[in-house]
């Protein structure tokens, strides 16, 4: 990331409910500015993206390699723009480089994808064209020049930026083997393409660098353009400080189970409202169950958990729709988004200028484990620990300071001075918990020779044993771990790290290494081993607590209270951070931020327990909710059910007792 500046553009202080039309070509055709205005007054919607530029042009181009679209018959899309604007609503132009009409391709097959076995790949008439290739390096700036200039947007997004190895239909049609890719990667590597990808292949893991400059090098080079020409514009995935947009998608998908992760649009928040300030967070719901049918609505209650967990994270409102709002075949998910939408128009004002509270930073990244990320992420918001979710570049001293805590979730690359500045925060005081193979390799994803971290206590890594399937930890202390009470063992999976370790360490646990599951008569355990399942190592004013084990994938993958409790108890018992008190259920995940005066305090709880069936959430009576409070309160009120709460101060903590909890609550605390 370059510093161009911190930012100070409209997208700042914007309230901000998007609704993304994803026009069709055809779309164009009878398009009405002023009925396309009022679909979207009527959601309360301040900000429209729109199709303008790339795959298709939805305005008179004047550019030889713009595909003008057959269909602009409607209202142009100035005329448009305009009325937006008319009606207070920003416009984001949305572009899509990843794809040109099989003509210009004709014209220029330097610029397409290529497969391993020299084919293109083709989507419906449309082939793929590569980011290393001339189309993206210099025509799509040239796009994005006539885009910004011709029309009045106020923002730009990329669709289907970077290396796209998939077509519609999901088919992964490998590495591309385009001319430019071959001679780019040569000169950088002077290696030829990796046929696999393998980490362990130091071929593939030098691609990976390559793509990387290549992306950030002509990403760079498109917002400085966009900043020079029009810098009231906001950038989707800025690479400078000045901000602009981040949109990801909560998706379903026909092939996926669990078709979401019930956490998606929580998670997609936490990461851009921590780690990115000036950035908003457009975490679209996306309307339709998949690309296939895009014209039917996923439950409306899928979206409103999507939509009350991006509020609830700090983030804006997003909403996707194929087509334009008016004349949608399903409309049955619209009325949840309109719900949502106009609660936030409603309170618009708490909304602004908050930050979090959580002192505890979960750390994600590029290569990092997804699977045990996502463990620590349940565990975390299941048991009431407040949170965020930092990027792991993203990790350096100032931002640390502001943790207790940080958990590196088997997060295998950790560059030399992001290790340097963890080792510095647990040195100072700070806790780290880390698991696996936490920074085994440096930051171009190269082995090292040691994990990177030296608070950890790890004096030789012996080695990785994969058949711990039938293993177990034996609990012979404990202290420490009170939610397993009434289990003596832990269940293993997956891998464990063989380690030796400083003396000092503290080991907890001993490990019971696999032994016969069958048949029964033939069950005996194993004798225990000295293999520990938890060192706790102190390091300067601090502590690094290790876990040689994958604790978290094994939570995400059977969320076994065996496991989730085990790792609840290292975070409360071991770590010494306190969770929210009260009596909140599971399927309630609770957030705390606070505006920059202190004075106001936005407390969310979303009730999550119709997740896993898409059905509405139980409604939930006399919830009680404790939370760390100096002083006492002014003002406590429910902003969804509209009423004062009863609440009580006392030693340094604030009970509220919410009566009801359907979808969310917001509870707004104010203090003198
Ligand atoms: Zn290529």
């Amino acid at each position: 990331m370059t510093s161009r500046g911190s930012g100070s553009g409209w997208w700042e202080t914007w309230p901000w409910r998007l609704v993304q039309t994803n026009l069709r070509e055809i779309d164009m055709a009878d398009i009405d500015a002023a009925r396309y205005v009022a679909a979207l007054k009527d959601l309360d919607a301040t900000v429209a993206m729109i199709n303008t530029s790339g795959i298709v042009a939805s305005y008179p181009t004047e550019l030889p390699f713009h595909t003008p679209s057959a269909f602009l018959q409607g209202d142009d899309m100035a005329t448009i723009v305009d009325a937006c604007h008319g009606a207070g609503i920003k416009v984001i132009a949305r572009t899509d480089f990843s794809k040109v009409r099989r003509e210009l391709y004709e014209r220029h097959p330097e610029w397409a994808s290529v497969r391993a076995d020299g084919h293109v790949i083709e989507d419906g008439g449309d082939v793929h064209v590569c980011p290393a290739g001339a189309y993206q390096q210099e025509c799509a700036p040239r796009i994005v020049e006539e885009t910004i200039t011709v029309l009045d947007v106020d923002g730009i997004y990329f669709n289907m930026a970077g290396f796209q190895t998939r077509d519609y239909r999901g088919n992964d049609h490998g590495l591309c083997h385009c001319s430019a890719c071959e001679t780019g990667f040569r000169e950088m590597s002077g290696l030829a393409l990796p046929t696999s990808r393998d980490l362990n292949d130091p071929a593939f893991r030098r691609y990976l660098v390559f793509q990387d400059r290549v992306l950030s090098a002509s990403k760079e080079r498109i917002d400085t353009l966009v900043r020079r020409l029009r810098p009231d514009v906001a950038i989707d995935r800025p690479s400078d400080d000045a901000g602009g947009f981040i949109r990801q998608e909560s998706s379903t998908a026909l092939d996926r189970t669990p078709s979401e992760w019930p956490h998606s649009a929580s998670a997609n928040t936490k990461w851009v409202v921590t780690s990115l300030p000036h950035t908003v967070s457009s975490n679209s719901s996306v309307d339709f169950v998949d690309y296939p049918v895009r014209h039917v609505s996923v439950s409306p209650d899928r979206q409103r958990l999507r939509l009350a967990q991006a509020l609830a994270n700090g983030g804006g409102l997003d909403h996707y729709v194929i087509g334009r709002l008016d004349g949608r075949a399903d409309r049955s998910a619209l009325a949840a988004v309109r719900e949502l939408f106009r609660f936030h128009a409603a309170h618009e004002v708490d909304y602004r200028d908050l930050r979090s509270c959580a002192r505890i930073a979960l750390v994600t990244g590029r290569h990092g484990s997804s699977e045990e990320f996502r463990g620590w992420f349940r565990v975390l918001a299941e048991h009431h620990f407040l949170f965020d979710v930092l990027l792991l570049d993203r990790a350096t001293g100032p931002v640390l300071s502001r943790y207790d805590a940080v958990i590196l979730p088997d997060h295998e690359p950790i560059p030399d001075d992001v290790a340097t500045a963890i080792d510095l925060f647990v040195e100072g005081g700070g806790t780290l918990v880390a698991t696996g193979r936490t920074g085994w390799r440096d930051g171009d994803l190269e082995p090292r020779p040691a994990p990177a971290l030296e608070c950890l206590g790890i004096d030789e890594v012996r080695g990785v044993r994969d058949g711990t399937r039938g293993a177990y930890l034996e609990i012979d202390d404990h202290a420490g771990f009170p939610r397993l009470a009434d289990t003596d063992l832990v269940f293993l999976d997956g891998s464990y790290v063989d380690a030796a370790y400083r003396s000092g360490a503290q080991r907890r646990l001993r490990m019971i290494p696999p032994g016969p599951f069958g048949p029964p008569e033939r069950l005996v355990l194993p004798t225990v081993t000295g293999e520990p399942g938890l060192v706790i190592h102190r390091f300067g004013a601090g502590r690094a607590l290790y876990l040689p084990w994958a604790c978290g994938a094994l939570v995400d993958r059977h969320g076994q209270t065996n496991t989730s409790r085990f790792a609840a108890d290292v975070l409360e018992h071991h770590a010494g951070l306190e969770p929210i008190g009260g009596n909140l259920p599971a399927m309630v995940e609770v957030t705390l931020f606070e505006r920059s005066d202190a004075r106001v305090q936005m407390l969310h709880l979303v009730n999550g327990s119709g997740s896993g069936l898409d059905t509405r959430p139980v409604t939930m009576r006399d919830v009680e909710v404790v939370i760390p409070f100096a002083g006492a309160p002014t003002d406590v009120s429910g902003l969804v059910g509209g009423r004062a709460l009863d609440r009580h101060a006392t030693d340094d903590r604030l009970t509220i007792r919410v009566p009801e909890l359907d979808v969310f609550e917001a509870i707004r605390i104010e203090r003198a």
